[in-house]
């Protein structure tokens, strides 16, 4: 490790312990939707890095970034306290074709909405409302393809810090017109985000554990707003769900995973939700190889457009 590197590991580690306790006491404020006996433990990426070897790549041009994002992730919290005592629920259409304006006007590539229930709620953390923005940022391309590099993971950082101070943005926004907001992040946050983009309608779940949408394929990130606006145009379908059966028949990711972390089999959790992923076998390589990637970077949807694959494989 350089010096470079071990500054960051033990800064990583300081405001990381102070940022869980604050996520942690959203579960104590009145009204937070609260994890349930089958809710998921969230993966402690930051902390748990260590375990599996020096980090690679988490250099001079990562540590801006990290910087950045540990800033965002603490304002997530930290501006809580802002939200109006008593807010609004209501939007008004003319409001909400604004807000999605703002949202793209700051980068946001996708947005949906949906309801979300305590069984995504990561174990001890809390989501201050269950209406949730979902919102998706593009990775570009040929930074992707690059993977597994250096310029793939600033790629990935980049992403994530994109989208935390996107997240944020739009909380403050939706608070100063009167309403409540929690902003997530997308490295962390307090519930899972794949789930919720599905929900929403946005996309669907591949074997690698990446969202499939038909805009960006599996090249983008999640995160979300919760709000106290009841009534946003939650979606009730998903039309992306031919993408499983598409899985069953691909498994590039399975056959090129060098982890061997993407399994044939599915694990079924708790919760209800199904996987393929084992993030104990995924985290050595995600650590040691610039954040691995290759599942992005391989699967058809990085490659070839979601409709002409859509018709090819509905045509078999
Ligand atoms: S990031 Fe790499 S190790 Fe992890 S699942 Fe994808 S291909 Fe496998
Ligand atoms: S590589 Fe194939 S199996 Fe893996 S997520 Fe993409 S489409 Fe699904």
């Amino acid at each position: 490790m350089t010096i470079i590197e071990k500054i960051q590991e033990k800064t990583i580690r300081k405001w990381m312990s102070k940022l869980f306790e604050k996520e942690n006491n959203v579960s104590n404020i009145d009204g937070a939707l609260k994890p349930n006996a089958d809710s998921p433990s969230r993966y402690e990426l930051m902390t748990e890095a260590s375990k599996y070897g020096e980090r690679t790549g988490f250099g001079i041009k990562i540590a801006p970034m990290m910087v950045s994002i540990l800033r965002n992730e603490f304002k997530t919290v930290n501006t809580l306290k802002k939200n109006p005592e008593k807010p609004r629920t209501e939007i008004s259409n003319e409001e909400l074709q604004k807000l999605e304006q703002f949202a793209r006007k700051k980068g946001a590539g996708l947005i949906g909405f949906t309801k979300i229930s305590e069984r995504i709620v990561f174990k001890n953390k809390g989501v201050l409302h269950p209406n949730a923005i979902v919102l998706g940022f593009e990775m570009e391309k040929d930074k992707i393809d690059t993977a597994p590099s250096l310029k793939c993971q600033v790629e990935v950082m980049r992403t994530y810090d994109k989208l935390g101070i996107i997240s944020n943005k739009i909380a403050n926004y939706l608070r100063k017109k009167g309403f409540s907001a929690h902003a997530g992040h997308p490295l962390m946050g307090a519930a899972l985000y794949p789930p919720m983009a599905q929900q929403a309608g946005l996309a669907w779940l591949g074997y690698s554990g990446i969202i499939i949408s038909p805009e960006f394929g599996p090249r983008f990130r999640l995160t979300a707003v919760y709000t106290s606006i009841e009534n946003l145009p939650f979606s009730e379908k998903n039309e992306h769900s031919w993408i499983k059966d598409y899985c069953d028949s691909c498994r590039k990711c399975i056959e090129e995973c060098p982890g061997s972390a993407i399994l044939d089999e599915a694990i079924h959790h708790p919760n209800g939700q199904i996987t393929h992923i084992a993030n104990t076998k995924c985290m050595p390589r995600f650590i040691n190889d610039f954040g691995c990637s290759i599942c992005i970077k391989v699967c058809p949807f990085n490659n070839v457009d979601y409709y002409k694959l859509k018709e090819s494989f509905l045509k078999k």
